[in-house]
């Protein structure tokens, strides 16, 4: 479990592995698993033409037996929780092939029809942060400002999921004290979990309707929820000296990855011919020139993209990024799972 740990961000990027349980139509067709865990930290693949498995070993494995309240725990997103309390920029993301379960990982199964509640026991990891944090802020006695926005990055357009306007693209712009932003995003001040879960419920209801959605494309895009929380006083200060900075944050379902393909040794991701999504692309150089020593003092591209822009400072600086790595568990989609496998290790 990823929930003990120092007190701060120890390394930047910490990598959670699920393997979503078998489908219905994936038995029905007879497909056989690929992949096994081996202890809690380790995950075996098996070629399906035989051959040696293959070892992967991240911060926590969780096998399709694991229910969201343990995907919730091992992922250690309180902790996160905690450091953006203290002023951090945290990020929790979900990678992988479209109908890996990053979706069902954030924010749980979609409602079964009008008016039928989702069980609270498949909620994902973002109303169960959401939970804890409305409840510790509750308890910390001391006056938090709090304030979501929910966008969506969609071919390198960003569209405002709680705008009420008509949905035009929204701006990327910088400045030497807000870092990355968004021109003109709504941020909405919440004071409860119901309006938080009803801002979620409106920015989720828009990503189902939108128009792409309906083309078979909301695979391409990436959807971040941010939470902004404001304190006068951090307790304890971060860097005593420093003026305090509000925390933040994020929660991104990102693209589907089976666009990507991953080539070579570490810090080289190649673009499929016929890939459009630069920023999962852009995410992965960042994060690969982010870890490699030698290059620590680097350049680092955030501007590629997007995506890497508004996740920079998780990313960087006062940031810690959790990612949460996606993959279905049968051997017809070995090919895809390699890569998000590849992707994930190398995040590392
Ligand atoms: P993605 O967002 O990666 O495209 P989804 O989260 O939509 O994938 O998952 C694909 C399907 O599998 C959905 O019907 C979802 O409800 C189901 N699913 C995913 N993960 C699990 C899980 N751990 N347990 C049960 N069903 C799951
Ligand atoms: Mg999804």
């Amino acid at each position: 479990s990823l929930e003990q740990g120092p007190e701060g961000p120890d390394t930047p990027i910490q990598v959670v592995l699920r393997v979503r349980p078998m489908s219905a139509a994936e038995l029905r067709r007879g497909e056989q698993s690929a992949l096994h865990c081996s202890g809690t930290r380790t995950l075996q693949v098996s070629p399906p033409g035989g051959g040696p498995d293959v070892a992967f070993r991240f911060g926590a494995v969780l096998d399709g037996a694991r229910t969201q309240e343990d995907v919730f725990r091992a992922c250690g997103v309180r902790r996160l929780g905690e450091l953006a309390l203290r002023g951090f920029s945290c990020t929790v993301f979900t990678f992988g092939q479209t109908g890996s379960g990053k979706t069902y990982t954030l924010t749980g199964p979609p409602p079964q029809g009008e008016g039928v509640p989702v069980p609270p026991s498949l909620a994902g990891i973002m109303q169960r942060t959401f939970a804890w944090l409305l409840d510790r802020v509750q308890h910390l006695g001391a006056p938090v400002t709090l304030q979501a926005s929910y966008l969506e990055i969609y071919n390198e357009q960003v569209r405002d999921l709680l705008s009420l306007g008509a949905p035009r693209p929204l701006p990327v712009r910088w400045d030497k004290t807000r870092g990355f932003y968004v021109e003109q995003l709504q941020l909405v001040e919440f004071g409860s979990l119901g309006a938080l879960m009803e801002l979620l419920e409106m920015g989720l209801s828009r990503r189902r309707s939108s128009a792409h959605t309906l083309n078979q494309a909301s695979s391409r895009s990436h959807a971040l929820l941010t939470l902004y929380i404001g304190r006068q006083t951090q307790v304890p200060p971060v860097d005593p000296g420093e003026a305090p900075v509000g925390g933040k944050l994020c929660f991104v379902d990102l693209a589907g990855s089976e666009k990507v393909a991953a080539t070579g040794s570490r810090g080289e991701l190649m673009l499929e011919a016929n890939s459009i999504n630069r920023s999962l692309l852009a995410l992965g150089h960042c994060i690969s020139l982010l870890l490699d020593p030698q290059r620590k003092q680097s350049h680092i591209p955030f501007r590629d993209s997007k995506l890497t822009k508004l996740l920079a400072d998780s990313l960087g600086g006062r940031g810690v990024t959790l990612m949460v790595a996606c993959v279905s568990p049968s051997a017809q989609c070995l090919p895809e799972t390699l890569s998000t496998l590849r992707y994930a290790s190398r995040a590392q």
